[in-house]
């Protein structure tokens, strides 16, 4: 597989671009994370021109269209930070990125909650930075996430995923367009897809049970506007539990009593959140090659992402 392309805030590489000549290096992203990913570092104060270090920013006014200001001198930087996004949003372009790993509460590429101070000085934490908006209004369709939020274990499993599967799903993009090609990307995400959202599994199976009705760029444009509505729904023990359960009925006539009595303690362990879910996926696995279910070893659900990434332990 090709490395994944995504921006993220050049602080995070580490390079020391901040406001005050420092970095915010997050070694999960650049360590673990990184083996797969091919970054574009973006550091839109020094892109726009601002040198190192230089005086710190905040957003004001009216959190749906703040200015951004010089915390001491108060310069307005807005219209120069705007029209540099502008332009770099679009040469972004023939990055063909999946996605972006912001820094959180910065009033530059903060996606959410970054504060926004009143004329009285007061901060509400309702704004996105500035460039982190001009990007996500230019490519609604891309993931974003901010790497606080890919310090919780749920967070960071979700967004890995999605970014897997936007992978595979832009390899299939790169094929000549056919119904086969799409009926079978969704036969290998099929489980992955039930653990997410049972409501989405089954739209979509309708829609690929009518695939030859469909013209084939309608077909492609909703399977993918689907896909990843899907994959932002959360993954849940719950959900995951009754994938697993189903995942058993396959091979419940092959499984002695005593596997039997042993993978349904695991399922229910990990439903109430005793063990994690690498625990009873990798027992699943196991029943699956030991019984030779081809249907199942193609599931991506079994395998969604580099075990090196060891997300499952936390989840
Ligand atoms: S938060 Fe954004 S603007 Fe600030 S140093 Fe990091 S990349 Fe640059």
């Amino acid at each position: 597989m090709e490395r994944i392309k995504l921006g993220i805030s050049t602080c995070l590489l580490g390079e020391n671009v901040r406001y005050d000549g420092g970095h915010k290096l997050d070694r999960f992203l650049t360590d673990t994370l990184g083996q797969y990913i091919e970054y574009i570092p973006v550091c839109p104060e020094v892109e726009c021109g601002l040198p190192i270090p230089r005086e710190s920013m905040h957003l004001e006014g009216d959190p749906e269209s703040p200015r951004l200001v010089t915390s001491r001198t108060k310069q307005d930087m807005t219209e120069r930070m705007v029209d540099w996004a502008k332009k770099r949003v679009v040469e972004l372009e023939r990055e063909d990125l999946c996605g972006f790993i912001f820094k959180s509460d910065s009033p530059s590429s903060g996606m959410e909650r970054v504060r926004v101070y009143n004329e009285k000085g007061m901060p509400v934490k309702k704004g996105v930075g500035m460039f982190a908006r001009i990007f996500m209004e230019h490519y609604p369709l891309l993931l974003v996430e901010d790497e606080g939020r890919l310090h919780n274990p749920k967070l960071r499993e979700n967004f890995v995923e999605r970014i897997f599967t936007l992978r595979r799903w832009r390899e299939v993009l790169e094929k000549k367009e056919s119904r086969g090609t799409l009926v079978d990307f969704h036969t290998r995400h099929k489980l992955l897809i039930l653990s997410h959202s049972p409501k989405h599994y089954r739209i979509m199976g309708k829609l690929v049970a009518e695939a030859k009705d469909i013209p084939l760029k309608e077909l492609y444009q909703k399977y993918q506007t689907t896909l990843m509505e899907a994959l932002q729904v959360k993954a849940t023990p719950k959900k995951n539990a009754n994938v697993l359960m189903h995942m058993m009925g396959f091979f419940r006539e092959q499984l002695s009593s005593d596997e039997k009595q042993e993978l349904l303690e695991v399922i229910d362990h990990y439903r109430q959140e005793y063990i994690p879910l690498i625990v009873p996926s990798t027992l699943m696995n196991h029943y699956v090659r030991k019984y030779g279910q081809p249907y199942l070893k193609e599931q991506i659900y079994l395998n969604p992402h580099p075990l090196e990434l060891q997300l499952r332990n936390h989840v």
